[in-house]
């Protein structure tokens, strides 16, 4: 049995409550591991650990940190088919997929490692003669990271490795379900020779160890993916002490394809947006608004790339859809789905939970095809977090962006057009943080990741990475000429 720990001031422990918590495989249903069941004492050594480290870290030459990262980043090169298999163990996505989380996790230590050289201030032209302005750019302090199950390693290295290029130390808690990937994240960076106490992980209770480092007026930065729900009970906390916040919250992404797209495109582009991860990802399709004239066309493509789909164990290097991460995962989705045929929808394929052999110990759910669906559903509103894909038939370009912006999400939006002038018009009037024209798979390292209104505050990656981890100072001198 694998016996995850914590990691405090550079040793690996148990949780002072002494309990443990197990980790189900939502494949099969066995328990993938154990973790510790931290509290709010084992959160206070973190913070205490990280406080006492700062000093130091932040005055480490930037290319020092930065030789450290690139070693984390070789290591987890390294390591990269051990963190694949945690997270296909312990979240379920194919393991095909969980590589390819792997490797941009990997690029985000680079990248922010190559970043840290780059810290600039600025020398101002002062007013008066005899007064010299400029401004340093300063780490921000201990910043408390808190992640979601749904990417078990990008959110970490998203997060870990601007921070610590920044100069910051961490405090660091995965989600409950899947923080294996996270442990062999650790003992890369404990090898990579990350002085101790730089970078914490503590598992256990998320609101007892969120808690603590809300109310310790050392921990000066809270950087949170997650739901928008919990994202904003930590920012109302953070208010308290003014922390600075970084919030990459929960989208509902819409999925436009207009008449005079590559149909096939479309649809391809579809299928990677809407079942990457089985569904279950903050930027994935929610609602796929097709164009009348061309909607009964996408329907039948869809139907057919999605009934070609292989559902089961994401170990199996042939899977294309694992299951989804809890048995609460897949209540949710049927919830969905009967409330939208309740609704008027139609379902063109799926449609209902797997449960006979080989799925009946796991949580799956059949990939669904709805049509005719409409904005009184509650696939309409909230997140579904599962494979399902509502299409609704829309006429004009001004009717669709309207619906297409009519939620408080703003994190992610798709369209499918071959006119020049509409990508540019449709791509400036959808309300989100980021939009893929022809393209169903933006995210990379080198682009800001975040969204507006209800998604968040914030980017991460991006040229600006290490931004929302640095304080600019403003330094004026007045001297003798
Ligand atoms: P979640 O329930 O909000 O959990 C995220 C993290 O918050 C976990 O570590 C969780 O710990 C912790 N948490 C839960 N309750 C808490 C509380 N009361 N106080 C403090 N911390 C608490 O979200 P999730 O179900 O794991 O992840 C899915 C959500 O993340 C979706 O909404 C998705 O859209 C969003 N997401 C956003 C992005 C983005 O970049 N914008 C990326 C990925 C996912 P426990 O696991 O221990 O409960």
């Amino acid at each position: 049995m694998i016996r995850h720990r914590l990691f405090i001031d550079g040793e690996w422990q148990e949780a002072e409550s002494g309990q443990w918590y197990d980790i189900v495989n939502p494949a099969t249903g066995e328990t993938a591991a154990v973790a510790p069941y931290g509290d709010e004492r084992d959160a206070e050594k973190a913070a205490d650990a990280a406080h006492r480290a700062f000093a130091d870290w932040a005055k480490t030459p930037a290319p020092v940190r930065a030789d450290i990262l690139m070693r984390i980043y070789r290591g987890m090169l390294d390591r990269a088919e051990d963190i694949a298999r945690a997270i296909t163990a312990e979240m379920g996505k194919p393991i095909r997929e969980a590589r390819g989380e792997v490797g941009i996790a990997a690029e985000y230590v680079r990248w922010n490692a190559e970043e840290a050289r780059r810290i600039y201030g600025y020398t101002i032209p002062s007013q008066v003669p005899h007064k010299r302005l400029h401004t340093l750019r300063q780490p921000v302090g201990p910043v408390a990271a808190i992640t979601p199950w749904n990417f078990p390693i990008s959110m970490v290295t998203r997060k870990v490795a601007p921070a610590l290029a920044a100069g910051c130390t961490v405090v660091f808690k995965p989600a409950s379900q899947s923080p294996g990937a996270a442990a062999i994240f650790f003992q890369i960076a404990a090898e990579a020779g990350l002085p101790p106490g730089v970078l914490n992980l503590v598992t256990g209770s998320a609101s007892r160890i969120t808690g603590q480092w809300l109310a310790d007026r050392r921990i000066r930065k809270i950087t949170f993916t997650g739901s928008t729900e919990i994202g904003k009970q930590l920012a109302r906390g953070a208010a308290d002490q003014m922390k600075r916040v970084s919030m990459e919250l929960g989208g509902h992404a819409p999925f436009i394809v207009f008449e005079d797209a590559d149909l096939d495109l479309a649809v391809e582009g579809a299928i990677a947006s809407k079942f990457r991860n089985n569904g279950q990802t903050c930027i994935c399709a929610n609602r796929i608004y097709v164009q009348k004239s061309v909607k009964e066309a996408f329907v039948q493509k869809l139907k057919a790339r999605v009934e070609a789909l292989r559902i089961g164990d994401g170990m199996d290097e042939a899977v294309d859809l694992g299951p989804l991460v809890d048995q609460a995962a897949v209540r949710k989705v049927e919830e969905h789905v009967r409330d939208a045929v309740a609704k008027g929808a139609r379902v063109v394929t799926g449609g209902r939970r797997l449960d006979e052999p080989p799925f009946a110990k796991g949580c799956f759910y059949a990939p669904t095809v709805l049509d005719e669906a409409d904005e009184t559903m509650l696939i309409s509103r909230e997140e579904t977090f599962g494979p399902v894909a509502p299409v609704y038939a829309f006429e004009t370009e001004e009717e669709v962006i309207r619906r297409a912006n009519d939620t408080v999400y703003g994190l992610a939006a798709y369209f499918y057009t071959n006119d020049l002038s509409r990508a540019a018009r449709v791509s400036e009037a959808l309300e989100y943080g980021m939009v893929g024209v022809n393209d169903p798979v933006m995210t990379t390292v080198q682009g800001p990741f975040g969204g507006v209104k209800e998604s968040g505050v914030g980017r991460e990656g991006g040229p600006d990475s290490l931004h929302d981890f640095l304080e600019t100072k403003f330094v004026s001198t007045v001297i003798r000429i």
